[in-house]
């Protein structure tokens, strides 16, 4: 899933202060489990931007809606009467939410409430951690499942870097070495024999490095 971030309640008025009657719309699917921005939080997001707005003088009028997905015309066109009466949408959607609220109502304000951070997975309760950085050629199946891109710090494709203390990454060392991980998840499955191979130089085109990216599907086009 998605995983975001609550901006700040002093962050949050600064971006809202040249309007008066405030949309908070919330996203019931990723930021929702990631306890960022599903009903709940626009509830409590809500109701501190009306206090802290009182207190500045700014007395914001703030509405609240939450949508299934804010990724997903069809239900955006659910809340399109709500947005069309605000001054402004604070979503708190991830990123792509944000953005696709902006473009179905392209006169509104739309601004992000959430800092969207990376793709991800609870790991423990209150604990996400990052499992995928969407680079577009995965290489999972050469590494037992655990994705060097985004679980060692350095990307090693090859091998650990040597740097590793018991386990621990040497440049984060509240998290795992991945190459650790990735040699024991391969001992466990027998097939260590893939570490002998050597994995070339990764082409990140398909990545966010080589610009913004799309996907088409000619059979599901109209
Ligand atoms: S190899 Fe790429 S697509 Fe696969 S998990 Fe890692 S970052 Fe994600
Ligand atoms: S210690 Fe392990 S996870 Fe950390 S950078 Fe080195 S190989 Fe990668």
């Amino acid at each position: 899933m998605i995983v975001a971030e609550r901006k700040t309640i002093p962050e949050l008025v600064d971006i809202l202060r040249p309007h008066k009657n405030i949309l908070v719309l919330g996203c019931g699917t990723c930021v929702t489990v990631c306890l960022s921005g599903g009903e709940r939080e626009v509830s409590i997001i809500s109701s501190a931007l009306r206090i802290a707005s009182r207190v500045q003088g700014l007395n914001f009028k703030i509405d609240e809606l939450t949508i299934e997905r804010q990724c997903d015309n069809i239900f955006i066109e659910q809340a399109a009467e709500t947005i069309q009466k605000a001054d402004a949408v604070l979503s708190t959607a991830c990123g792509a939410g944000v953005q696709a609220i902006a473009e179905r109502f392209p006169e509104k304000p739309v601004y992000a409430g959430l800092n969207t951070t990376f793709l991800g997975i609870l790991e423990e309760r209150g604990v996400w951690t990052e499992k995928c950085a969407a680079c577009g050629t995965c290489v999972l199946h050469k590494y037992g499942g655990i994705c060097p891109i985004t679980r060692c710090a350095k990307r090693m494709m090859n091998g650990p870097c040597g740097g590793s203390r018991e386990d621990r990454c040497e440049v984060r060392p509240d998290r795992p070495c991945a190459w650790q991980l990735i040699y024991k998840r391969l001992k466990d499955i027998k097939q260590l024999e893939r570490l002998t191979e050597i994995e070339p130089p990764k082409n990140w085109n398909s990545s966010l490095s080589g610009g913004p990216r799309a996907l088409i599907r000619e059979d599901h086009k109209i």
